[in-house]
């Protein structure tokens, strides 16, 4: 009977440790080891070095305009005219760099409605069936057949932050922006864990501008 009873309990404990291992939960004791940036993305583009070539010209590098929060990324001086499927366009849209091995546009609910098509909410990277259009630039023009999306809301973090917040690669968390009289909560943040990420979550324009993030008095990531 004693070595049942044992059993039973080393059982339960490890279904416990599983479940708070695999599950986002409240976050661990004590302060969180990194503050919480959270960014807006205004509209931009990721872009090929094949692409950027036919655009700029041969050879072209991306020049830095100015660098972002997450090591390496930064603004580029490039910009491009964005033509939507109905000849309806954005100018203007700013390239990031580095060059990716893919093109893919990140816009903003309003920029889909300017563009007239619905944007579908994807994570980076993720565009298969998704809308394309055309990109023009000073030297040339590049037809993108797909990529054209709105970005998941989500946040960047590294290991220990992870840790901290009880989460996994692709788990979702919920932000609170506390600002006076508009405190609001995003869920379905989408959490990438990177050993090279620093903590700082990325809304688009439209929802920056819902929560009023210029007058935040505070930002919490839970789950
Ligand atoms: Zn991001």
């Amino acid at each position: 009977m004693e070595s049942k009873t044992v059993k039973r309990s080393d059982i339960e404990r490890l279904v416990r440790e599983a479940l708070s291992k695999k599950l986002p939960g409240p976050p661990a004791a004590g302060s969180p080891p990194n503050d919480l940036k959270v960014n807006i993305s205004a509209r931009h583009m990721h872009i090929s070095q094949a692409n950027l070539e036919v655009l700029f010209g041969p050879g072209h590098r991306l020049e830095v305009l100015r660098p972002l929060y997450q090591e390496g990324q930064f603004a580029a001086k490039e910009t491009v005219t964005l033509i939507g499927p109905r000849n309806r366009i954005i100018p203007n849209l700013r390239i990031l760099g580095p060059c990716r091995s893919l093109t893919q546009v990140e816009l903003a609910f309003t920029d889909g409605i300017q563009l007239g098509f619905d944007l579908p909410v994807r994570q980076s990277g993720d565009i298969d069936n998704t809308p394309g259009g055309y990109i023009m630039g000073p030297k040339g023009l590049v037809e993108i057949p797909k990529g054209i999306i709105r970005a998941a809301r989500h946040v960047h973090m590294g290991p220990v932050d992870a840790e901290y917040y009880r989460v996994r690669h692709q788990d979702r968390i919920r932000l609170r922006v506390k600002a006076a009289g508009c405190t609001t909560v995003f869920e379905d943040l989408l959490v990438r864990v990177d050993p090279s990420f620093k903590l700082e979550a990325h809304l688009d324009t439209d929802e920056g501008n819902a929560c009023h993030m210029e007058e935040a008095e505070s930002l919490e990531l839970f789950a």
